[in-house]
């Protein structure tokens, strides 16, 4: 198993890396779930940096600075929602990682941490968006080495196990 991936069951909010990701809406201007959970954090002057920013289109991300936040950076990208699996989903899911992880070079991220985008109110199939995430995450660790943690935080022991499962899974290939 790749020792830059691991698998936690947590808060994200809590932890202490340099970005956190957030599965945010199109707006940018908060939300319930993950989204609710790092602006409550975070305080008020992260809406207000998130107001400057105009969105983010669907599978893009854009970064913000965490605040009070433990994380220095905060990486808002925007799931699909699920429609059934024929508009694009796996590929727009598929985008929000590579999104996310492309800002890694420029802001000198060497730790991040990830929800589970998309698996929450978007209702995207579990297992499918935890093989989407550590195909990505494992791709992008490939041709990068600055990069030396990267942390699934799941909210809970079921949602773990599947990420976990997808991230033994991959090994294997
Ligand atoms: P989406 O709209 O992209 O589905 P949600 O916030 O509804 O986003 O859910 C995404 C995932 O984040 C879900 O698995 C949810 O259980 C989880 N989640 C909610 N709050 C937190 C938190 N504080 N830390 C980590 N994960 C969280």
């Amino acid at each position: 198993m790749s020792q830059r991936i691991s698998v936690i069951i947590g808060d994200i909010t809590q932890q202490n890396v340099d970005a956190i990701v957030n599965a945010a809406n199109n707006s940018l201007l908060g939300g319930g779930g993950v989204d609710g959970a790092i602006h409550r954090a975070a305080g008020s002057q992260l809406l207000e940096e998130c107001r400057q920013l105009k969105g983010c289109a669907t599978g893009e991300a854009k970064i913000t600075k965490g605040y009070n936040l433990p994380a220095k950076w905060v990486i808002h990208t925007v799931g699909p929602v699920w429609q059934g699996g024929r508009q694009g989903e796996d590929e727009l899911l598929a985008q929000c990682y590579r999104s996310s992880l492309a800002l890694v070079e420029q802001y000198q991220i060497q730790t991040i941490a990830f929800p589970a985008i998309s698996t929450g109110a978007y209702g995207f199939p579990v297992d499918r968006a935890a093989q989407i995430a550590v195909t990505e995450i494992q791709q992008f660790l490939k041709e990068n080495y600055t990069l030396e943690q990267v942390i699934l935080v799941c909210f809970s022991q079921s949602a773990g196990d599947r990420y976990l499962t997808a991230l033994k899974q991959i090994d294997k290939t």
